[in-house]
């Protein structure tokens, strides 16, 4: 607990905004609770619309001089924010840990991948480039340039507190773009640890602006009406989504949306079984089922089910549930009692149209927001678990007879982020690969994310991609300069 003590000391609670650490102007503070015991572990400042609107004004101001910093500086400072990220990776392991409620083990993970963003991306600052060639006729020269598109601001969710910031602003500052960053309201505080250690590696005032705010609505709308934004990148709900891209017709800014999935995984009668088990376990149950790549809908081959659905059952049966904290921990807490009830709510519903409930489906008593980890089986067509996003550790099974069935399954649903397939049959996976309609799929694997990957969705999970070489193209805009052939 001591440890946790002296972290919670070097973490700010304030805003940052032009380099300055200060309250909000209106003087409200937010609680950051743990939710593994409802306990307060910190008050910090609660952004006002006027802080906004000042920090965009930062962001505007500082945008000239950092776009017209060399690449190579600018890389620098990314890749000191990496090395400094791994010094401090326990740190912000705790953090994650306390304040979101993920198992330590997992937070590690995170910390891994989300600096991987910082490096990836300094490495991707000195190789933005463009193309220079002749027009079709031969009469000119066509030259084709790469420019920051201006300050952006990033409104990242709770779950992945620290890898969902790194993966927007590392590829921001790369290009040369200035941000404003809003952090989830539940989990700041790894946000604002990452603002400090940002500042340490060498970021200059008013380049990286953090408003935590309990006012998101508000405070956002008058940020994305702000002249001066250029562009808005949303991880978050679908529904919000929707809502920030309407917010954003009226500037027509350029948008980043990684919105909600609802990810098949498809078990096909040629495949290894318990390499299937290994990563229906990884892709269901990490990060307490809170992932928007977690799988939600299990499509198992008939003959299969019964035997796929006793292995993971008996998995499950061996999870720890408790403080992430807590040695063999597997299963934290969900994010809040909202969570819970909507969980319970969905495994009640399938339940109750005849779903077979194999293990758990109840909340644990308080304090902390947990559940019991979860297998239902024989889930019937209608029920609202197949549709909504689960975000909770609830593995829920659908026999399929053919895999045209299979398929037909897995895109019946308005979202398209990440589909995983399990075969040995290297034509199917080719039909499956062609066939279904997600961004991302892992074959064989049950986790896909990457930094040097493109992570993005099809449908209704959004627009744009994030890391990959694709990741620094989100802010970036294209100048097109015609010259007259410089030899006729
Ligand atoms: P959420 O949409 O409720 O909130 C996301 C962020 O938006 C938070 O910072 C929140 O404070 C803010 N917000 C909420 N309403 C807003 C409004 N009207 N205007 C401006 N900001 C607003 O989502 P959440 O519950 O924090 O996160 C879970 C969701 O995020 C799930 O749907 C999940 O699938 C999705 N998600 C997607 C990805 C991805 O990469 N596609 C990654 C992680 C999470």
């Amino acid at each position: 607990m001591n440890a946790e003590k002296d972290l919670l000391q070097k973490i700010e609670s304030q805003l940052l905004i032009d380099g300055q650490w200060r309250a909000s102007s209106d003087g409200n503070t937010l609680p950051v609770r743990d939710p593994a015991t409802g306990e307060i572990l910190k008050e910090i400042s609660s952004a006002s619309v006027q802080d906004g609107i000042d920090a965009v004004e930062a962001a505007d101001r500082a945008f000239p001089a950092w776009a017209a910093t060399p690449p190579r500086v600018r890389a620098d400072i990314l890749r000191r924010a990496f090395d400094l990220v791994q010094e401090r990776k326990e740190d912000f392991a705790l953090l994650m840990t306390i304040e979101m409620g993920k198992p330590l083990a997992e937070a590690r993970g995170e910390v891994a991948y989300g600096a991987e963003f910082l490096r990836w991306f300094s490495e991707e600052a000195v190789r933005i480039s463009g193309r220079y060639g002749s027009n079709p006729e031969g009469t000119g020269r066509m030259i084709v340039t790469k420019h920051p598109v201006g300050p952006a601001f990033l409104i990242t969710p709770w779950n992945f507190p620290l890898a969902m910031g790194t993966r927007k602003i590392a590829p921001a500052l790369a290009a040369g773009c200035t941000v404003v960053v809003k952090p989830a309201a539940l989990t700041p505080l790894t946000t604002i640890y990452l603002a400090q250690t940002l500042e340490e590696a060498g970021v200059p005032a008013g380049v990286v602006n953090i408003i935590p705010t309990d006012h998101s609505v508000d405070v956002s709308a008058a940020i994305i009406d702000h002249p001066a934004l250029r562009k808005v990148s949303f991880t978050g709900s679908t529904p919000v989504g929707q809502q920030l891209l309407k917010q954003a017709a009226n500037g027509v800014l350029r948008t980043s949306m990684e919105l909600g999935g609802n990810a098949p995984f498809l078990v096909f009668e040629d495949a290894d079984l318990d390499d299937a088990v290994e990563g229906a376990i990884q892709a269901k149950f990490r990060n307490i089922g809170q992932a928007c790549t977690a799988a939600n809908r299990f499509i198992v081959a008939r003959p299969l089910v019964d035997e796929f659905v006793e292995k993971v059952t008996e998995r499950v049966r061996e999870m720890r549930v408790g403080r992430g904290t807590d040695e063999g921990v597997v299963i934290g807490p969900l994010i809040d009692h909202r969570a819970v009830e909507k969980t319970v709510a969905l495994v009640a519903d399938a339940t109750a149209r005849g779903a077979t409930l194999k293990i758990g489906g109840v909340a644990i008593p308080g304090p902390g927001s947990f559940i019991e980890p979860t297998v239902i089986s024989n889930v019937p067509a209608g029920s609202d678990i197949l549709k909504e996003e689960i975000f909770g550790p609830v593995l829920a099974v659908v026999p399929f007879d053919t895999e045209e069935d299979a398929v037909a399954l897995a895109n019946s649903t308005e979202y398209g982020l990440v589909s995983y397939a399990y075969t040995r049959d290297f034509a199917r996976a080719q039909r499956l690969i062609e066939s279904i309609q997600t961004g991302m799929m892992g074959l064989n694997v049950g986790v896909v994310s990457n930094a040097a990957a493109p992570f993005g969705g099809w449908k209704m999970s959004g627009l744009g991609r994030e890391g990959g070489p694709e990741g620094i193209e989100e802010y970036l805009q294209t100048k097109y300069t015609l010259s007259p052939n410089p030899f006729v």
